[in-house]
């Protein structure tokens, strides 16, 4: 298939991602995280452009399409970047989608989603938010083209109030820069009727780890210790030494548990701590 891919860990050993397919309907992407990943692949990649003849495309690959293995948009980009605003990219193919019946995965910052909610509700579909932060100054730091976590947990809870299964995505975890927040993320996730939490840690390459740096310098001298001297590197990303990784998870779990929310660590190795269904909330479609 052309645009509609089976998603590809890379043979990572540390993904529990059930099979699903990848698709993005743009290239790039705006928002501009710092903590971003695809700056190492993607030339440009902070420059959203719409793929080329996507929905010809689209219309090509999805005849092809296990109806049984669900789409994930997107994971080399946002579905809703404020381009979508005006070129409804996302939007065309969500009702492709809809019409094939297809079913799928949105991941997303943006409170755009829910200008398709009349469309999410005739699909099968689970919306995943990422919320790294409820502090303003460091989302400007850290995501600073993205609406802000306040907006997105309005919309989880106008989906969800709409059927519409919702899960947050803690991702990344960022020890002394976000991870302190993490307890109020959840509680406030699990008020507003998300229904499972997947967590990650901040697992820099060399781009990512530059544009951190800059951003958060008091802190970055230790994280510094922390992943290049205790830490190990996997592949071309840099992990928090184990140990930590796992403290740091088992108490999101925890605050989960608390909250009568399931949980899922992404990419960590520590799967016996799941008690979601699923890593990345595909348990929630119907
Ligand atoms: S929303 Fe996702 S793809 Fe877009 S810049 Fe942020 S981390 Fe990268």
């Amino acid at each position: 298939m052309d645009v509609i891919r089976k998603f590809d860990p890379w043979g990572d050993p540390l993904c529990t991602c059930p099979p699903k397919y990848s698709f993005s309907p743009y290239t790039g992407c705006s928002h501009r995280c710092a903590y971003c990943y695809i700056t190492s692949y993607i030339p440009n990649a902070f420059n959203c452009r719409p793929k080329k003849d996507l929905l010809k495309r689209v219309k090509k690959d999805v005849s092809k399409v296990d109806l049984a293995i669900p789409i994930s948009i997107s994971n080399s980009s946002d579905p809703y970047p404020p381009e979508e605003k005006d070129v409804l990219l996302t939007r065309r193919c969500l009702e492709i989608f809809r019409d094939k019946k297809c079913r799928v995965l949105l991941i997303t910052k943006s409170d755009l989603v829910l200008r398709d909610l009349d469309l999410l509700r005739e699909m099968d579909c689970v919306v995943s938010f990422t919320i790294t932060t409820l502090d303003q100054d460091i989302a400007k730091k850290l995501e600073p083209h993205a609406p802000l976590a306040k907006a997105r947990l309005d919309v989880i809870r106008r989906l969800s109030k709409k059927g519409i299964p919702c899960t947050v995505r803690a991702d990344p975890v960022i020890p002394l820069v976000n991870e302190r927040e993490m307890r109020e993320i959840i509680r406030l996730s699990a008020e507003v009727g998300a229904r499972h939490i997947t967590a990650s840690t901040f697992k820099p390459r060399a781009d990512s780890w530059r544009r951190l740096s800059v951003l958060f310098p008091k802190a970055s001298k230790e994280l510094r210790r922390l992943y290049f001297g205790d830490g190990q590197r996997r592949r071309n990303a840099w992990y928090l030494p184990a140990r930590m990784r796992r403290e740091i998870m088992r108490k999101i779990k925890e605050t989960c548990d608390e909250n009568h929310i399931s949980f899922a660590s992404c990419r960590e190795g520590f799967d016996e701590m799941s008690t979601g269904e699923s890593c990345d909330g595909s348990h929630l479609l119907r």
